[in-house]
This record gives C-alpha cells, structure tokens and sequence, in this order.
C-alpha cells in the first residue's frame, strides 16, 4: 500500500475546504480495499447468482397473489420492489440493477399479456404499468450507488489519515534521532572543551601567584595583573557553562547515575535555603513541614534543583525583596514551593522556560546572564525522580515554582 499523502494532489472544494484529488491507481487500490472489508458473502458476484432465486421467488409470489386475488390485483411489481431492495442492501448498486433488469423482464412476461405474443413492455400499457417498479428500484439503485461512495470517501480519509500517521511518526523518529545526535556533540564538544579551558586557568592562576610573590612593582607587571584576572574569571565562567552544559547532555542520556537514599527534604531545603542566603544577602523565609519528609532522592541532585530555583527566584525579583520556600506532604507525595515577589512570568512562556537554551525576552534584554539551562536541568532530574515540576505566576505577582516528589 503505497498511499502516501504527499502523492496525491491537493485541490480545495468552493467552500475552501481541503479535497484531495486520487490517481488513478489509488482509486484501485481503494476499492480493493472496499472489497477486501467487505465479507465474502456479500460480493458482488454471490448478488447476481442470489438475485436469480429471489426474483423468482417474489414473481412466484405474486403469480400466487394474482391467482388468489383474482380481479382486485394492481401493479405487480409493488412484491418485486422488495426483492431490489433486498439486493440492494447486501450486495450493492451491479447487483441491484441486474435485478431490477430481471423482474422488469418476468414482470411484462408474465403480467403484461401483449397481442401477438411480444414482450409487452414496449406498448403503453406495459411501459405504464411498470413504470412505478422501475422508478423505484432506479432510486433504490442511485440511493446504493451515493452509499457505496460515502463508504469510499471514508475510506480514503481513513486510508489518508493513515499516511498522515506514518509520515508523523517517521518526521518523530528523525527529531529523537537528531536530538541525540545534538546531545552527543554536546557532551564531546565540552568534554573536549574542558580540559584545555582548566589548564589555561591553572596557568593563569600560576602566574597570578608567581606575580603576588613578586616584590617589585610596575605600571607593566599591574596590567599583567589586571589581564591574569580577567582570564581566571572569564575561564571560571566557562568552566561552569561546560559543566552545566555536561550535566544536561550527560542527564540527559541518561548516564548520570541517581545514588537515592532517604532524605528528609526539610533538612534539604534548609541548608540550601541557608547556603543561598549567605551568598546572596537576600531574605529567605522558609516554612518547613511539621513531621520529617522522608523520601528516597539523590540528595545532591535535588538540592541542585532547590539551587536553581532559589538562585533564579534571586534573580529575577527586585534587590531585597524576600524568596519564600514552603515544603508540604500528604500521603503519597512532597511538594515544594518556590515564591518570589519578581515580575512574574507570562502564560505562553511557562512551559518553554524548561526548554534548553530558552530564555524569556524579559531575561534576554536584562541585565542578567544565564544560559537557559538551569530549569532544564532541574526538570530533568525531578521527572528522573518520577516528580514534576511548573510554575505558576501572573504578572507583576511574582513567579511560584512546585517540584513535587513521590515519596515511595
Ligand atoms: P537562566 O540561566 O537564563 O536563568 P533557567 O533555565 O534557570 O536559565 O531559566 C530559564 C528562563 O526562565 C530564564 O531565562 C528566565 O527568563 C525564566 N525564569 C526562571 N526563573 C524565573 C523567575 N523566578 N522569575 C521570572 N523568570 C524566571
């Protein structure tokens, strides 16, 4: 079956409606399609071999009625309508008229008496008498026909839809495919990365202790200075973009090993809480759960999250305003909460701030640095915890990240 969407001609209707023009084969092949549905009994050849036996029981019928009736009996064919029906229904339109054909014959033959032993159905009287059977049994026959082609169409949408699904599903394949090509060069290009990059650091930071030691001092040996430092600091920010950029492919491929005990995330919580407030000066308030939160994580792995999220809730929201950690519990799971007092995060950009590399236009023309990885990570590490993680925030309201944890 070679029904691919992109082969067939894409037309609109007058209503601007997408129609899709077959070829020639596809036709074929859509009505072997029809057959093969269809059950055997119901082939069009098994409706002319059954139509001969109907037809002939319903003439014999009403012959019978005739001679029962005697005088009253008017327009023989109403009992032989039935009878195209009946073919109608199971064996369709070639069938049907064959039948119709048949009947209009038996009828003039046996109902319609001509002089001098015609076929009586070419007089006026004949042609009147079985007009109404043979109307009747041409719309039974048109009313199949339109049935037979809605039941096509279907087929063909069905048939197209299909193609559709493959070609989804083959377009998927490729993505996953050029998504971990993307990670792999990742995680070489910074492997590779990191080693030149630490022995350039270690240097400059040889050199800067070589200078310190030095006891003269110049205009020459202070820009040596200035220079040195500006190499440590701008290779120690490198060092951890190529460490962050590891952790995600390396997290990512799945080759970051989880060493899960049993934490209690309230101790957790507190230490970075604590960590974080030292390195910032900013005010964090933490509302702790009653009982210990025992879960089974990788200890470092969700402090790094809880470091995310406090660092960028530091981030993002004015100079002394407070961050707020609140941890609960209820029976099967943690969630801890993140509140800054920032400028909030607009809906349509909720869920991309946990793509890798993304960063909200607010963030781009700030003043604040960032890869736009850090969310990335932690989502990573939360759903390899069997967690989720989001945020919720309107604007000027600030931004409240939720990591939830199940704690079996
Ligand atoms: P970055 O290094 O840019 O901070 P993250 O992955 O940590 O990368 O965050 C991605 C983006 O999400 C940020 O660039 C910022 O636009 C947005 N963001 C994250 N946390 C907050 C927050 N607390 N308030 C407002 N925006 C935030």
């Amino acid at each position: 079956m070679d029904m691919r969407a992109t082969q067939s001609e894409v037309l609109f209707d007058r209503r601007g409606r997408r129609i899709r023009r077959l070829s020639l084969e596809q036709r074929v092949e859509l009505r072997k399609r029809y057959a093969a549905e269809i059950p055997g009994w119901r082939r069009p050849l098994i409706g002319y071999v059954i139509s001969v036996p109907l037809v002939a029981i319903t003439i014999w019928t009403t012959l019978m009625l005739r001679m029962i009736m005697k005088g009253f009996f008017l327009f023989p064919g109403s009992l032989a309508v039935l009878s195209v029906l009946f073919v109608a229904l199971f064996w369709g339109v070639g069938p049907s008229l064959f039948a119709i054909i048949l009947n209009t014959a038996l009828l003039s033959y046996f109902f319609i008496p001509a002089p001098n032993n015609q076929v009586s159905i070419v007089t006026y009287e004949g042609m009147v008498q079985l007009m109404p059977f043979v109307v009747t049994g041409l719309i039974t026959a048109l009313i199949t026909a339109q049935r037979e082609r809605e039941r096509l169409k279907t087929l063909a949408a069905e048939q197209e839809l299909q193609a559709y699904a493959m070609e989804l599903e083959e377009a998927n394949g490729k993505l996953e495919e050029a998504n971990q090509t993307k990670d792999r060069f990742m995680s070489i290009a910074s492997h590779e990365l990191k080693t030149p990059i630490t022995t350039i650091r270690g240097q400059a930071q040889l050199a800067l202790r070589r200078l310190a030691r030095q006891q003269e001092s110049s205009a020459d040996l202070e820009s040596v200075h200035t220079s040195l430092e500006r190499i440590n600091e701008q290779t120690g920010r490198l060092t951890s973009l190529i460490d962050e950029l590891m952790d995600v492919s390396s997290i990512r491929a799945g080759k970051a090993q989880l060493h899960k005990r049993r934490h209690d995330l309230n101790v957790i919580s507190r230490e970075v809480a604590e960590d974080q407030h030292l390195l910032t000066g900013r005010p964090i308030l933490i509302d702790i759960s009653p009982n210990p939160v025992k879960a089974q994580v990788d200890g470092d792995r969700i402090s790094q999250v809880l470091v995310n999220l406090i660092s960028n809730a530091v981030k993002y929201s004015p100079e002394r305003s407070p961050v707020e950690i609140t941890i609960n519990q209820d029976n099967a799971q943690a969630i801890i909460m993140v509140r800054d007092h920032g400028k909030g995060i607009p809906k349509e950009q909720q869920e991309r701030i946990f793509e890798t590399f993304y960063r909200t236009p607010d963030a781009q023309s700030s003043l604040k640095e960032g890869l736009g990885l850090g969310l990335a990570i932690s989502k990573e590490i939360v759903e390899r915890h069997n967690g989720r993680i989001w945020v919720e925030s309107a604007p000027d309201q600030g931004s409240t990240f939720f990591v939830e944890l199940p704690l079996k």
